[in-house]
């Protein structure tokens, strides 16, 4: 049996002094070597040798040098990044999304796009996605960037592996969705994944959201179906299999309509937008199934907004019941904050008091437990960003990207 460090250890060390020293960067810049060592006790050959990878890969770079200090003036530093991009795609039942974001946040694109992935079969979908994924690498190569990864987000169980189990707002099941987008992709040298929408929500709430940084923050989201993103001591609870947080299938009432997971009642059927579109305006299906909420949500705001009385009943109800589930997610993890999304947000100003009055009468802990119940500001896509965010946040553990060619 061997003993002392091995390999992996150095290079794990490694990768958290790197991220240290990032993080150190990020808080403080502009800042010398000498600050960095003296701010994080690491030694200052150690903060010089960590620097020169750091700028080599142009994640740091010098900018002249202070004055005003005490002793030789020192070459400060600040954060570079901005040769690197990362892509997020959001895949929902009437459109996609794609982002791409740079190091320092900044959104280099959105693009939105109708999309049909429950008509037209997972294979033409794949293709579809894969169209887009390729076209915004693109677009960001030729801005000069290196693409840091690709990550979709799917409203569905998606295992370790990326393969999307089942997505039954898409009418998904055993989709090897990564592995047919690597393959359309032709292996591009970039890393691509595949993730539940709403943990991507939830990493882009953590990330740059109102309330980016809160240890203990779940994310609901507002598409075609209700899932949470649970974030707890501020990382993402998975489980087992990577199939927590479906939120939007517990049981409210047995009684409750027929649900497309094949039950009944749950919260998904009793709140989600199909629910409230149905509600609102019975008679938005005579043409078929709607396939774009977007209309038909902006028809529930401007009766809202007029205060037409059924359309207030209604969301009072859906509130309710979106208060209900939130209670039984608050007295599990005892959230800071719940943010609602997605179709949720332009809705938030009648759904919120009912949701809240609910969360409050249901919560066993007096104040809620201290949960706040808030709507999304980071407008839509937030999948798509949450998914920019993951090999983002690769970096910021220090794993570096391979040296620009
Ligand atoms: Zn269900």
């Amino acid at each position: 049996m061997q003993s002392g460090p091995q390999p992996a250890d150095f290079a794990d060390v490694r990768a958290t002094n790197l991220a240290v020293v990032l993080r150190h960067v990020r808080t403080h810049a502009p800042c010398s070597r000498a600050d960095i060592a003296a701010a994080t006790g690491l030694n200052k050959a150690t903060v010089s040798s960590l620097v020169a990878d750091l700028i080599e890969r142009r994640l740091l770079r010098e900018t002249g040098l202070a004055e005003h200090r005490i002793g030789r003036p020192a070459t400060m530093l600040v954060l570079d990044g901005q040769p690197y991009a990362a892509i997020g795609m959001e895949v929902a039942a009437d459109h996609l999304t794609a982002v791409a974001v740079d190091l320092a946040g900044e959104q280099l694109l959105t693009w939105r796009r109708a999309f049909t992935g429950t008509e037209t079969g997972a294979g033409k979908a794949v293709s579809t996605i894969a169209a887009l994924a390729s076209r915004a690498a693109s677009r960001v190569s030729a801005q000069g960037r290196q693409v840091l990864g690709v990550t979709v987000g799917v409203p569905g169980l998606v295992d370790a592996d990326g393969a999307v189990r089942l997505a039954a707002g898409l009418g998904w099941r055993d989709v090897e969705l990564r592995a047919d987008l690597v393959r359309a992709l032709r292996d591009p040298k970039y890393d691509v994944a595949v993730d539940n929408d709403a943990n991507l929500s939830a990493l882009a709430e953590h990330r740059y959201g109102a309330y980016a940084g809160t240890a203990n923050l779940v994310y609901l989201t507002g598409e075609i179906g209700i899932g949470a993103g649970v974030v707890v001591d501020g990382r993402l609870l998975r489980g087992g299999r990577g199939f927590s947080g479906e939120i939007g299938h517990l049981q409210l009432d047995p009684a409750g309509p027929q649900c497309p997971c094949g039950r009944t009642g749950c919260l998904e059927a009793l709140a989600g937008v199909r629910a409230i579109i149905q509600r609102v305006l019975p008679d938005a299906e005579v043409d078929g199934p709607v396939t774009d909420f977007a209309p038909e949500i902006d028809e529930v705001v401007r009766r809202a907004r007029r205060a037409d009385p059924a359309t207030l009943a209604a969301l009072t109800a859906v509130g309710r019941h979106l208060g209900h589930g939130v209670s039984i997610v608050a007295n599990l993890v005892n959230p800071d904050v719940v943010v609602l999304g997605g179709n949720f947000v332009p809705l938030a100003p009648w759904l919120l008091p009912a949701a809240e009055a609910e969360l409050a009468t249901r919560a066993v802990a007096p104040d809620a437990g201290g949960c706040r119940l808030v709507a999304s500001a980071l407008g839509p896509g937030a999948a798509a960003t949450g998914g920019a965010a993951r090999a983002l946040a690769a970096v910021d553990a220090g794993h570096l990207p391979p040296l620009p060619t």
